[in-house]
């Protein structure tokens, strides 16, 4: 599986403002930064988008990515998120007001984007993959996402703090290669961390003891203002299984 953060800083960097991966070149989980791509070939190549909830850095640039590609046809991009989130999207986002109303605007034969609502546990196929919604906890309700390939397993935790479901149904995945988990706060910020629901380093320590199971622990999601800070603390915990993500890289997973 080639999994890719995309970049969200200019000039390119290890600062993450928005959330975006690349699956595979046809699915993208979250659009914060998918359409900042230079390369309109790549926006045009992705056909599924599974939005994990709707706070602005995953959802950013999804307008954008469907301006870029939209082409009259029967071809659109899916956007496959929790029915409320996709609620959200279409009275927030696609009103007519911020942006125009595609839903309204689209007909069978010439949709400007396609919506399919993701239900918790339920297993959805999309471009070869394998794709299973398990809510997490964030602030707002919150889908993470286990991608299989039918070789290797990925999974996507999106914003959380602790959580058991996800631990619990990957605890069975013999094929799990990585996890692409958040810390969001420093340990100097655990409070906030806990009231948000995200991580910060020492939630972080905790939570991957949760899963029994030899992975790659890629660390995403640093606030940009903390992210040396969580660096040092991510290097002290002296764990060779855990790494930082670098934004830009593709992962051979
Ligand atoms: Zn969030
Ligand atoms: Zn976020």
């Amino acid at each position: 599986m080639r999994i890719e953060l995309l970049p969200s800083s200019q000039p390119a960097s290890d600062r993450q403002f928005l959330v975006s991966y690349l699956v595979n070149d046809a699915v993208a989980i979250d659009a914060g930064s998918i359409g900042l791509l230079a390369e309109l070939d790549r926006q045009q190549l992705v056909e599924h988008v599974f939005i994990t909830h709707q706070h602005i850095d995953h959802i950013a640039t999804l307008p954008i990515l469907l301006e870029n590609v939209y082409e009259p046809g029967p071809k659109s991009i899916e956007v496959l998120a929790d029915p409320q989130v996709l609620g959200f999207l279409h009275n927030d986002l696609f009103n007519g007001r911020v942006w125009p109303d595609f839903l309204a605007l689209s007909t069978p034969d010439d949709p400007f984007l396609i919506t399919t609502p993701l239900e918790a546990g339920q297993p959805v196929v999309r471009a070869g993959l394998t794709i299973v919604p398990i809510p997490v906890s964030h602030a707002v309700p919150t889908l993470g996402l286990i991608v299989d390939d039918g070789q290797s397993v990925v999974a996507f935790p999106s914003d959380t703090g602790p959580t058991v479901d996800l631990w619990r149904q990957l605890a069975s995945v013999e094929r799990l290669r990585a996890v692409f988990l958040e810390v969001s706060f420093p340990n100097s910020l655990a409070g906030l961390a806990e009231v948000s629901g995200h991580h910060c380093t020492a939630s972080f320590a905790a939570e991957i003891t949760k899963l029994d199971r030899q992975v790659r622990w890629i660390v995403v999601h640093r606030k940009p203002r903390y992210a040396d800070e969580i660096a040092a603390e991510i290097a002290a915990l002296g764990r060779p299984d855990v790494e930082l993500v670098r934004p830009g890289i593709v992962y051979d997973l």
